[in-house]
């Protein structure tokens, strides 16, 4: 087969303009970025209503073998389309770092991508770059208010707001400023710039007014007397908003199969929520019958915060989900290693499966109906998917095969008629696990009990003390966003499958009170990756005539 960038240039684009008018779109609806890429208006979705079919992909817990959310999403799509559904799908655009670092895309892959894969992994429309300076206006306002006399008496020991840059550079990650005689100097940080407060604001934001209010909210650190400094004190979020005047407009683009594809914003699904932006999922529900979405990392994360956080701030209501689960993942949580994969292994699969059946039971609470999809990978033997298969109906829920991946949306009409009769005929019963006024602690413990299975919650005396300030503030009545391995549906990675018996840490709670939650640290998070000995840079290029290579 070929690789991803061989298919995805061969691919038949159509204009953009061609796209946006299948969805009902004008070209006064849209901005166009060349022939192929284009911001969408905002004021379409103040004149139509959303009364679209909302589907959220989400997966089991990931492995180091890759589950496929994206790709599914991407495929699921175009088999709607083949199906003659009117369907758009909505999914995050690529961080520049990740892609110079380590190889697999973010944009799909085999034969449900989106398209152009080029533009969409380098640089794209320029959303994250726009987050950047808007973030990095901030950061400078700081340091230039402290240095200018610090009226506002912020502590430069207690700045928590970092400065971005959207690379993988981990010597970066702890650094000094101020040297050379200018102010204080004082110990800062870089994040990438998904990262970035700004970046989950902008996916929260339903528009520009609302974007610039909630920047103004980011605590950006605490006075000499340990109160909370907004940054709206500092007065640059109007022109941070005016930074992002662009950057807040989802970006219209189509997958191989011209399905139209809104690709836009991407936070980080630890520290933040992991979906696409707010704008993005609401334009692909104002233009179409259906809507496929998804969320990063396993449900427990990923599926939780949509409902939690994404869903409460849209208030958007989800008509179904679709479970991503591979054979691959499912031999490695039962017991097998990442090198042991091309093997059949019943025993492993079928030890693995009480992993994904926690996550269903998790879909389940919010009162969602779910349908597992199977993406196949080329060592899967019909042994094992019929053994998925087969555990799935034991468990009394749909599945489909989906060769997505291999075949385009030929490969993925199973899954979409499951998904469409799910639509048409299983009521949505969609509720959140947890009412945002409860206490700091009982949400806390809401997630860690119902949704990760663990017996109950500790808290460092850090935590305890942070839970405290932040009520004292009037900040408990935030949602909450767990910051916890992908690797588990506990806090320890370890522990594969379905774990039991643990009680959750929470070594320390962050305020994001810009996008509004309280994030629970229960583990290291890394906010600046690095580059691995080879990066993926060493085999990208471009030739004389512009045609980029190797670039996955
Ligand atoms: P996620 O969104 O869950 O992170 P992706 O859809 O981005 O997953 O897929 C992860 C990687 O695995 C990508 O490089 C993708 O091309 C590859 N991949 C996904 N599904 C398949 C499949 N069925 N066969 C082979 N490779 C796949
Ligand atoms: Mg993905």
């Amino acid at each position: 087969m070929k690789n991803d960038i061989e298919i995805a240039q061969e691919a038949e684009q159509e204009h953009i303009v061609d796209i946006a008018e299948k969805v009902g779109l004008t070209e006064d609806d849209i901005e166009q970025y060349g022939d192929n890429k284009a911001k969408v208006n905002m004021d379409v979705l103040e004149e139509r209503d959303l009364d679209s079919n909302l589907v959220l992909v989400t997966a089991m817990t990931p492995t180091a073998a890759g589950e496929g959310k994206t790709t599914t999403t991407v495929g699921l799509g175009q088999a709607m389309n083949r199906l003659g559904e009117d369907c758009a799908i909505a999914i995050r655009e690529p961080s520049l770092g990740p892609a110079m670092g380590v190889k697999g895309g973010a944009a799909g892959g085999g034969y449900s991508q989106v398209i152009p894969m080029e533009d969409i992994n380098l640089h794209f429309t320029g959303d994250i770059h726009a987050i950047g300076i808007a973030h990095n206006l901030l950061s400078a306002t700081i340091d230039n208010h402290m240095f200018q006399g610090n009226e506002l008496g912020l502590d430069p020991n207690k700045v928590g707001f970092s400065r971005v840059v959207d690379m993988n550079d981990r010597a970066l990650r702890n650094i000094v400023v101020g040297l050379g005689g200018y102010g204080l100097p004082r110990e800062d940080n870089f994040m990438i710039t998904v990262a970035s407060e700004i970046m989950a604001i902008l996916c929260l934001a339903n528009n520009i007014a609302e974007l610039k209010e909630r920047m103004g909210e980011i605590v950006i650190g605490y006075t000499f007397d340990d109160e909370p400094v907004a940054a709206k004190e500092l007065n640059v979020h109007g022109a941070m908003a005016a930074l992002l005047k662009d950057a807040i407009r989802p970006n219209l683009v189509q997958t191989l199969e011209n399905t139209p594809a809104f690709v836009h914003g991407g936070p980080f699904a630890n520290i933040a929520h992991g979906c696409n932006s707010l704008t993005a999922t609401k334009m692909a529900m104002a233009v179409s019958d259906i809507t496929i979405t998804e969320a990063g990392f396993g449900a427990d994360l990923g599926a939780e915060k949509f409902f939690n956080i994404k869903c409460r701030y849209g208030d958007l209501s989800p008509e179904a989900t679709v479970v991503v689960a591979t054979a691959r993942a499912l031999k490695m949580h039962g017991g097998k290693e990442l090198d042991e994969l091309e093997d059949e292994d019943l025993d492993a699969l079928s030890g693995g499966i009480e992993n994904l059946e926690k996550h269903i039971e998790n879909i389940q609470k919010f009162g969602l109906p779910l349908v597992v999809a199977i993406n196949r990978f080329p060592h899967d033997t019909e042994a094992e998917l019929e053994l998925i298969r087969e555990r799935c109906e034991d468990m009394g829920v749909e599945v489909a095969l989906s060769e997505v991946f291999a075949k385009g949306g030929e490969g993925g009409e199973e899954l979409a008629e499951k998904v469409l009769d799910l639509v048409e005929n299983q009521e949505s019963e969609f509720d959140f696990l947890y009412e945002a006024d409860k206490s700091i602690k009982e949400k806390i413990e809401t997630i860690a009990t119902e949704v990760y299975g663990a017996d109950g919650v500790e808290y460092s005396d850090q935590a305890e003390e942070q839970i405290e300030r932040y009520t004292a503030s009037g900040y408990d009545d935030l949602p909450i966003c767990m910051a916890k391995t992908q690797d588990s549906i506990s806090d320890k990675p370890h522990l594969k499958g379905r774990p039991t018996g643990f009680t959750l840490s929470v070594r320390e709670i962050n305020i994001s009170a810009g996008a509004g939650f309280l994030v629970p640290i229960t583990g290291p998070v890394m906010t600046m990756p690095g580059l691995p000995e080879t990066p993926s840079a060493e085999d990208i290029d471009i030739d004389e005539d512009g045609k980029i290579s190797g670039l996955f």
